[in-house]
């Protein structure tokens, strides 16, 4: 028989045994306003996972990451690889905003958004709970020999953990893959699209193993935000605690002397990586609350006032004033908000499309007769949602002729073109500042106009002393 001290020992160390093998953690079922507060939200955030890919915002998904092809649709706005440097604002304004809340109300992200929270606790507990019975019925089973009843509910219950992690692995996938791709593979044979058909058993089996087995260890073990949670918080985060002023010494209702902790444990059991709250806030503590609802049940029950568990700072919990605004906090927030800002000021200032004018390849001139000749292509993408038609026009000057043989370019959502444009002007005409001279606009869009703008380049001989040229033909030139 366990000791106490090997008992609290035991509990200190959550879902690790003292011989560092692991204890599969059984939390009893709660209930209580914050056990709703979160089915509200889990059930919200399981509709928004899974409808994001179903709803067309400008023709196309909501989110759509289509990394084979580089396109990244979201909430109407296109992106391509090279708006990468939008995201480094957009993640460091998401993370910082994410260290704020962090510093302001600790793990509440984990308790009720992680998606492992989330999908964890809003499908798979669910559905063993409902073939297994409650936390005691499951221990006792476990712990039987095999027996019918026991193994055709672990067959029925791993049988639906795989159809859930299948239906969470096409949810996922469909953020990275057309809906109507994902249905074409739905219904081909795996031997007609073995890479992808891998790519969905691989993420199915993942998922299976993470949500039956490794559970609460991937909060442990995998995230590093649950690591970083001591150096976010300190005396005046929101965080989860027990009111050991109040609570202490532990003891049963009449007991002379006692707190108003009846130690009945029930905190600890409901508690779904297996702590005791009791020993203060501890890195395993995923923010769930579910011990806050075990502990006002009880406090219910023995008619002391709730929220010997409660939400608080530490400060809070020693009776002492806690302080909103704290130097870390000033700097989380600002840093959050620049990066946001600075995002929000980039998304909106993009462009609907790409203009670049480029020198084509081979010879920078070519002299043909009376007359020379540059090259160009201009590098055309549509950034828009839709399709759109892209309009090239020669601003004249300079006594140059322009040849666009496309001036109008009709271009799907986010696809490329070279554009060749060819500009000669008379030999021995052209003056050393002489520049080519562009514009590409999209049909119908009021407002979007790209100056292309790039020097003509002539022997120097004929065009007067030119930086890039010998005398005779500039290096590269070419005579026909
Ligand atoms: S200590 Fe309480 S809030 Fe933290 S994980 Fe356990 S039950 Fe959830
Ligand atoms: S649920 Fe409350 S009363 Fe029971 S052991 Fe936990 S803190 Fe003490």
């Amino acid at each position: 028989m366990a000791t106490e001290s090997t008992a609290v020992s035991e509990e200190k160390q959550g879902s690790l045994l003292q011989d560092g093998s692991r204890k599969f953690v059984h939390p009893a079922d709660v209930t209580g306003r914050f056990t709703r507060l979160r089915w509200v939200v889990f059930g919200a955030l399981i509709a928004i996972y899974a409808a994001l890919p179903w709803i067309t915002v400008g023709g196309h998904p909501a989110v759509f990451l289509d990394i084979q092809r580089r396109r990244f649709y979201l909430f109407g706005e296109t992106f391509n690889a090279q708006d990468a440097w939008l995201v480094f604002f957009l993640v460091s304004g998401v993370g910082f905003a994410l260290i704020a809340m962090t510093a302001l109300w600790g793990r509440v992200w984990c308790g009720y958004a992680c998606p492992q929270t989330v999908f964890l606790e809003g499908f798979y507990r669910r559905v063993e709970r409902w073939i297994e019975g409650p936390r005691e019925q499951r221990i006792r089973r476990n712990a039987a020999p095999l027996s019918f009843d026991k193994v055709w509910r672990k067959v029925l219950k791993h049988a639906m953990f795989a159809a859930l992690s299948l239906l969470v692995a096409h949810i996922f996938l469909s953020y990275f893959t057309s809906l109507d791709q994902l249905f074409q593979w739905v219904r081909l044979s795996p031997a007609e699209h073995p890479e992808a058909f891998g790519w969905m058993a691989g993420i199915s089996i993942l998922m299976y193993l993470n949500f039956a087995w490794f559970r609460e260890q991937f909060c442990l073990i995998v995230c590093p935000y649950g690591r970083l949670q001591s150096v976010l918080t300190d005396r005046d985060s929101i965080i989860i605690g027990y009111d050991v002023k109040r609570g202490e010494p532990r003891g049963k209702v009449g007991k002379e002397g006692a707190g108003d902790c009846v130690d009945c444990r029930r905190c600890v059991v409901v508690c779904p990586t297996a702590i005791d709250i009791r020993h203060g806030l501890q890195l395993e503590c995923v923010g769930c609350a579910a011990c806050i609802d075990a502990c006002d049940e009880i406090m219910d029950k023995v008619g002391r006032p709730r929220g010997l568990v409660r939400y608080d700072s530490q400060a809070g919990l020693d009776g002492k004033p806690r302080r909103f605004w704290r130097p870390r906090l000033a700097l989380y927030a600002v840093l959050g908000l620049v990066g946001l800002v600075v995002a929000t000021f980039s998304f909106a200032s993009r462009t609907q499309f790409e203009a670049n004018l480029l020198r084509a390849q081979g010879p920078p001139f070519v002299v043909d007769g009376a007359v020379v000749r540059n090259t160009f292509n201009i590098h055309l993408v549509n950034k828009s949602p839709q399709r759109a038609t892209l309009v090239l026009r020669a601003e004249g000057g300079d006594g140059f002729e322009y040849l666009i043989p496309v001036p109008s370019v009709p271009l799907a959502s986010l696809a490329s073109i070279n554009v060749p444009v060819i500009v000669t002007a008379p030999l021995g005409k052209v003056g050393e500042q002489a520049r080519v001279k562009l514009t590409a606009s999209m049909e119908g869009v009021e407002g979007e106009q790209r100056e292309l703008v790039a020097p003509f380049l002539a022997p120097r001989h004929a065009g007067g002393e030119r930086h890039d040229g010998e005398p005779g033909d500039a290096p590269g030139g070419h005579r026909s």
